[in-house]
């Protein structure tokens, strides 16, 4: 039987005064989230915290069944809808938030990811770490599109001009992307606040030496890395182990 075990931090980091991101561990319905909320101190709480609700309880109305992508695009839908509605408060305009989710298909090793925004979904397997999203941003259509290096994209002055977000529109376009789960994949959601410290790099060499450690170790671990180098922005990171064969 596969086993998946998780954990997640969360930091405010060494130069921001609050913390707008947000992130869920439902570790028994295999749901985990990482939202990152924009649109000043307490806007961008409002809707990373409201993003994290509607998606978890979406996913767990949904049942657990078979984790497909439409069911991930609806609960971001929805999602979406309650950022909207949310902000229609004036003191709340122009909030919204990135949101970065792993939902496993109950009792099996498929899982679906869906994504809006710049916070990142990776797997380590057999030591190797792949990003399973895309950024959406500016600088990352300009790297697609040839027209700005990748290795520029890094550090951009307008990295973190987003091409969508929760919150800020009627509609979204998530990418929805699947997989199938290996006995020792490590799988990181993470904000901006972590990659825009480590490189990819760094997070494979941390999350290798963590492998066989705790997960809670782990998940302080990348904390504290980004702090040391800078920590200009709230950092957040969920952890999940995935551990024996599934079958299906
Ligand atoms: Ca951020």
């Amino acid at each position: 039987m596969c086993n998946w075990t998780a954990s997640g931090a969360t930091d405010v980091g060494r130069v921001r005064a609050s913390n707008e991101d947000a992130f869920a561990v439902e570790a028994a319905e295999g749901i985990f989230v990482v939202a990152d909320g924009m649109g000043g101190h307490a806007a961008g709480e409002v809707a990373s915290r409201l993003a994290v609700e509607r998606i978890v309880a979406a996913l767990k109305a949904a049942g657990g069944g078979d984790g497909s992508g439409e069911r991930m695009s609806r609960a971001l839908d929805e999602a979406n809808r309650a950022i909207v509605e949310a902000a229609g408060d004036p003191e709340r305009r122009g909030m919204g938030t990135t949101a970065t989710v792993l939902h496993r298909r109950a009792g099996s090793s498929r899982y679906v990811i869906g994504h809006v925004g710049d916070s990142r979904a990776y797997r380590l397997r057999n030591g190797e770490l792949r990003q399973l999203t895309r950024d959406q941003t500016w600088v990352q259509r300009q790297v697609d599109a040839g027209l700005l290096p990748a290795e520029q994209a890094r550090g951009h002055p307008y990295s973190n001009v987003l091409v969508q977000a929760l919150g800020l529109e009627g509609r979204v376009s998530p990418e929805v992307v699947d997989g199938t789960a290996e006995d020792g994949d490590l799988f990181l959601l993470c904000s901006d606040g972590l990659t825009a410290m480590l490189d990819d790099e760094e997070i494979q060499v941390v999350l290798s030496g963590g492998r066989n450690g705790d997960l809670d170790a782990l998940c302080r671990e990348l904390v504290e890395r980004a702090n040391e180098r800078g920590g200009v922005d709230n950092v957040t990171v969920v952890v999940v182990r995935v551990e024996g064969d599934a079958g299906a």
